[in-house]
């Protein structure tokens, strides 16, 4: 999923939050000659009532005011705006939706959504760390509601802690949240400790592996194998969600561990195979942080590749035999 529309939100020539980023991506994926295996798709306007399902209607009507009447930063200076963010967001909400609409009709096996704004920081009531909507809350929301799933397990990888995911669900045991990231002494936003499992009935639902700085792919392979992999002796997810952040690179300056782009394609090949044993592979990977404009092109072009081997085995077609 991928709209020209989400280059339209401007953070301003100095945000490492920038339009290229997409651009990059897509050079990746296009000059690998993926794009006629892959269903391309643009983002379409959600129904309010799934943002409303996460965010409070105070929330929502402040980020619109404010935005339509040109203010240039909500909530945080990490969080600039310019006259299309609002409706940016909408869109990037909606795209997100939509693929997971897609994937639970069958008509598509699986999807990347190719999104900007991110929205793992933003919390119910506030925009953080370049976040406005969190898509993938939301999206988790819409399954619960829409499709009336009973377990979803949402990864998360983005070198940084999803405080915003986190909190939105971690009272509530339907939905399981799993994250890696720096260790928050050292690291934005300085929530995501492994001592925060989930409160009330959602106790147990949240698992946090915590990295230090200078951490490398040895170390990211072993706490997920160590965390990641007993939550499906425990639970049994119907849909994954997938919150993917390239910013743990070892050339991305937006955090101090050193992962290679050979760990995020060992990450996402364990999470198409975890997705194809207990959710008969049903996924959606989202786009949040990542901004080494040369790195971006080969870590996209790795992701969508092994979600399209996947989904070749699901439809028992290869890639192979389309030559
Ligand atoms: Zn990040």
């Amino acid at each position: 999923m991928y709209d020209e529309r989400f280059l339209l939100h401007d953070t301003g020539p100095y945000h490492p939050e920038h339009p290229e980023r997409l651009k990059a991506i897509l050079k990746g994926i296009q000059d690998a000659g993926l794009l006629s295996d892959l269903t391309v798709f643009p983002a379409v306007s959600p129904e309010m009532k799934w943002i409303e399902a996460v965010h409070t209607k105070e929330y929502i009507q402040r980020f619109k005011e404010k935005c339509l009447a040109g203010e240039p930063i909500l909530d945080d200076p990490d969080n600039k705006m310019c006259k299309d963010t609002y409706n940016t967001a909408l869109l990037a909400v909606g795209g997100v939706i939509d693929a997971v609409r897609r994937v639970m009709e069958n008509e598509l096996d699986n999807a990347f959504c190719a999104v900007r704004p991110p929205g793992h920081h933003a919390e119910a009531d506030k925009a953080m760390g370049f976040c406005y909507f969190g898509n993938v809350a939301i999206a988790a929301k819409y399954l619960l509601q829409k499709w009336h799933l009973s377990q979803i397990l949402i990864i998360d990888f983005d070198a940084h802690h999803g405080n915003g995911t986190q909190h939105i669900f971690e009272s509530d045991p339907s939905v399981i949240y799993y994250s890696i990231h720096q260790h928050p002494s050292f690291a934005y936003p300085g929530t995501g400790r492994e001592f925060e499992v989930g409160t009330g009935k959602g106790t147990g639902s949240v698992k946090n592996s915590t990295s230090l700085p200078g951490n490398s792919d040895d170390d990211w392979k072993h706490l997920v194998e160590r965390d990641l992999l007993p939550i499906f002796d425990k639970f049994n997810p119907e849909f994954i969600l997938v919150s993917t952040g390239f910013d743990a690179h070892i050339d991305d300056q937006m955090s101090n561990v050193k992962i290679s782009t050979e760990w995020y394609t060992w990450m996402i090949k364990l999470i198409m195979e975890l997705a194809s044993k207990h959710t008969d592979g049903k996924l959606v990977s989202v786009l949040e942080g990542g901004y080494v404009l040369k790195r971006l092109p080969e870590l996209a072009k790795n992701h969508v590749e092994v979600l399209l081997n996947h989904s070749c085995h699901r439809r028992k077609k290869c890639l192979s035999q389309k030559q």
